[in-house]
């Protein structure tokens, strides 16, 4: 399990500094999130202004 950015992402960054284990990273064609890194910790889904962050299904 990880958390996911969808397509809504409009690549503002904001969510980058807020992942306390940076798995969090510029991506084409949207930021992408490592699941290998992700602990679920949920910190980044608040900091996105377009709500383009969720736990994966
Ligand atoms: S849920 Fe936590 S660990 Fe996963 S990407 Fe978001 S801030 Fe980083
Ligand atoms: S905060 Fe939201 S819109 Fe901004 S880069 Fe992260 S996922 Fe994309």
């Amino acid at each position: 399990m990880a958390h996911k950015i969808s397509d809504a992402c409009t690549c503002c960054g904001t969510c980058e500094s807020a992942c306390p284990v940076e798995a969090i990273s510029p991506g084409e064609p949207t930021y992408v999130i490592d699941a290998d890194k992700c602990t679920d910790c949920g910190a980044c889904v608040d900091e996105c202004p377009v709500e383009a962050i969720s736990p994966e299904d």
